[in-house]
């Protein structure tokens, strides 16, 4: 390897393995993949038209007016009328919108998988104005749905009926950065990706990161509870946000926006609203800790042959790089298949049955190498993996984490997709794929997992041609009594939306489902905040 010009550590990484100096090469080539994973930033640009290229050729039921199997009757809220809109034009003057053609994108979900039909899409740009929206709709008990980036993929983000659409996205100013704690006040609006950058000026990085962070807003994050690809290392946003405005059903303003680490002044009201998917308030402003930006990255994409030998080199792994290890996520071969087949993104290794990509984020790259080095060493020379690549540099870092980003996308080319957010014992997560497919058999396009090992958290996705009822009652009860019955969670990261809502009782116990309903009614006892989701339709 003398010719390749990289980092002399990472160099002897290589010398005994020779497959994986086979890897180099595909590194190479690996390097010139489009490293636009990201979804498109037109949501800044354009706030209309911020589909991605995927979106339009995706096969589901967009076009026809049906509703998800199972939606509820539209409730006795009010419909919007003349006055209605007068109002909102007067306090919203050019940012309330009613052009048809403007609002769709608004009524579609990312994944064109649900549609609504509002008529009106309001643009607030101050907290001010959100509550002024939220206490007049109250008054008038007309339903709302806040919307973020609209990247949700449970179908929460977008109205059942034509509930009016409350956008965040031109609340996007950043209050405060203090650079001693790390800590970042900003409105909800922003976009995750636009943080992170602002961020990196500064040293430092958001602590979730995730496939839709060009489009996905910080509100949106809170109010979904987010995981994303750094969990693992940094925790959930239940731990990092440190406060939040949100302005409740009726208008009132309720300011928790603390930047304290520690704060135990009664209950913490702040952890109502993170994973509520504006049901109990709209998120206005957030205050997030910050971790200082690594000076050393390495990401490794490595390939095994059985799911065992994956979950071993989990462990070995967790033993040897212990604090630099921040991200532990794989893929199976069908995902592979399908990031070559749709969006034309080549294996970076040799084909095996089980991909993983981890991540190593410390202070020292010496010392993080060295750790690397004898880690892939002994994963080698044990056989746990068969081949792999690493990439120190920031453009190969992209291209092989687009390898697992980007499987969301190349889903949506495949069919009408099913997914599934699975939380399960890790040694349980591939299990589930395996018992799928064969319950399946040739009824599905493709039965595909992936997902973050280090939190045991799979996305278990099945294709079809089309939206296609009978295979969807193949899948379900099935996939979530499985789930139950190892104790599992039916959402792991995604929230219930519309789609997951009446499987609640699955993962919860009827007298925390119960609770639930009380604090919705306590907080929005007209019930005009995102109705018809993440509630179960009846309470038991
Ligand atoms: P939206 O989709 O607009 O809304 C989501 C929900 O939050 C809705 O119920 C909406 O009513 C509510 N909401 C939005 N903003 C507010 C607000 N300000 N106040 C109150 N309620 C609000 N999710 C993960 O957890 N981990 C992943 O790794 C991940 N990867 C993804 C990859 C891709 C390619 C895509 C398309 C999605 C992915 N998601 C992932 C799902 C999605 O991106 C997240 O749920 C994200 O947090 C949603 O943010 P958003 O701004 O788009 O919210």
């Amino acid at each position: 390897l003398p010719s390749l010009t990289m980092h002399p550590v990472m160099m002897g990484l290589f010398q005994r393995a020779l497959r994986l100096r086979t890897s180099l090469r595909h590194l190479c080539l690996c390097s010139t993949v489009s490293t636009k994973a990201r979804l498109p930033l037109a949501a800044l640009k354009s706030p209309f038209l911020n589909f991605g290229s995927c979106r339009e050729q995706h096969v589901g039921a967009v076009g026809s007016k049906s509703l998800p199997d199972g939606a509820p009757k539209r409730l006795p809220f009010s419909r919007v009328t003349k006055e209605d809109v007068d109002f909102f034009k007067k306090i919203l003057p050019g940012r309330t919108i009613t052009d048809p053609d403007l609002v769709e994108s608004s009524n579609v979900d990312w994944l064109k998988s649900v549609r609504g039909s509002s008529e009106i899409l309001l643009r607030p740009q101050t907290t001010e104005e959100v509550s002024q929206i939220l206490r007049y709709c109250n008054n008038r008990n007309l339903a709302v749905n806040p919307q973020g980036g609209n990247t949700g993929l449970v179908g929460g983000s977008v109205p059942v009926y034509d509930e009016i659409i409350l956008s965040t996205s031109l609340m996007k100013n950043i209050n405060s950065f203090d650079d001693i704690s790390g800590i970042l006040t900003c409105e909800a609006g922003c976009v995750l990706e636009n943080l992170s950058l602002y961020l990196e000026d500064r040293g430092y990085m958001m602590p979730l990161d995730l496939g839709a962070k060009g489009s996905c807003q910080i509100g949106g994050n809170v109010a979904t509870n987010a995981g994303g690809l750094r969990l693992l290392r940094y925790g959930s946003l239940h731990g990092t946000v440190l406060g939040l405005e949100v302005v409740l059903a009726d208008g009132q303003v309720l300011d928790c926006l603390s930047t304290l680490r520690k704060d135990n002044t009664g209950y913490d009201l702040k952890q109502l609203f993170i994973g509520s998917e504006g049901t109990l308030g709209v998120i206005t402003a957030v205050s997030i800790l910050c971790p200082p930006k690594p000076k050393s990255v390495n990401v490794v994409f490595l390939g095994c042959e059985t799911f065992e030998c994956l979950l071993k080199t989990f462990q070995l792994c967790k033993g040897m790089l212990g604090e630099i290890l921040s991200a532990f996520e794989f893929l199976d071969s069908e995902c592979m298949r399908l990031l070559n087949t749709h969006l034309k993104l080549a294996n970076p290794i040799s084909d095996c049955p089980f991909y993983i990509v981890i991540e190593t984020s410390g202070s020292d790259p010496n010392h993080d190498s060295e750790k690397l080095h004898s880690f892939l060493e002994e994963a080698m020379t044990t056989l746990l993996v068969t081949d792999g690549t690493v990439a120190t540099e920031e453009a190969k870092i992209k291209a092989l984490w687009s390898m697992r980003e980007r499987v969301t996308e190349a889903l949506t080319h495949d069919g009408f997709t099913y997914k599934y957010d699975i939380s399960l014992p890790v040694e349980r997560i591939y299990q589930l794929v395996t018992e799928m497919r064969q319950h399946l058999g040739d009824r599905a396009k493709s039965v595909v997992g992936y997902g973050h090992v280090g939190d045991g958290n799979l996305h278990l996705n099945i294709t079809s041609p089309a939206k296609d009822p009978s295979l969807l009652a193949a899948i379900e009860p099935f996939v979530y009594e499985w789930t139950a019955k190892f104790q599992g969670s039916i959402s792991a990261e995604h929230g219930l939306g519309l789609k997951k809502r009446n499987y609640i009782y699955y993962s919860k116990q009827s007298q925390a489902v119960a609770l639930m309903g009380h604090i919705k009614a306590l907080l929005d006892p007209k019930g005009i905040l995102n109705p018809y989701k993440t509630l179960p339709d009846k309470l038991r």
